[in-house]
């Protein structure tokens, strides 16, 4: 029996939720875990009930998109809109987080970041991750979890 691993878990979910973002300049997705448990997922998209990108265009200012929330702050305010705690959880992320959400992490209490893609990563949030004891760790999403999902057709 061919039993896919929780870091593939985990992180092909997130893959999956970054396929619903809808700002064309980046599709990203995080997924919110304690204690081997969803507890939130989020992707990159504009606020509830507001314009999409892709059906509006972006709205960029200083080269940054501003009509988005990014997908690691839709899973926090997911937690703090439904009352669930996220201290001493872990966060899966497709790319490495910005400084803005580098910093929500940890005063979220979030206490381990696994990214699939480097991006940008920012010596600031590299130097506040460490700063605040929180551990990053590389997790390619690998191809052969997703042939899993295919075998099961
Ligand atoms: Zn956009
Ligand atoms: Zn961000």
């Amino acid at each position: 029996m061919n039993r896919i691993s929780w870091h593939q878990y985990f992180m092909a979910q997130t893959h999956l939720i970054a396929l619903r973002s809808t700002c064309e300049r980046l599709t990203v997705g995080a997924t919110i875990v304690r204690d081997k448990r969803i507890i939130a997922g989020g992707y990159n998209g504009s606020v509830s009930g507001s314009a999409h990108c892709v059906d509006e265009g972006c709205y960029v200012i200083d080269g940054h998109c501003v009509r988005t929330i990014h997908a690691e702050m839709n899973a926090i305010l997911q937690c703090a809109k439904f009352g669930v705690a996220t201290d001493n959880s872990e966060i899966y992320v497709t790319h490495f987080p910005c400084l803005q959400c580098c910093k929500s992490i940890i005063q979220a209490g979030i206490v381990k970041v696994y990214y699939a893609k480097d991006y940008k990563n920012h010596p600031y949030a590299i130097e506040l991750f460490e700063e605040a004891s929180v551990k990053t760790e590389h997790v390619p999403l690998d191809a052969a979890a997703l042939d899993l999902v295919r075998n099961l057709e």
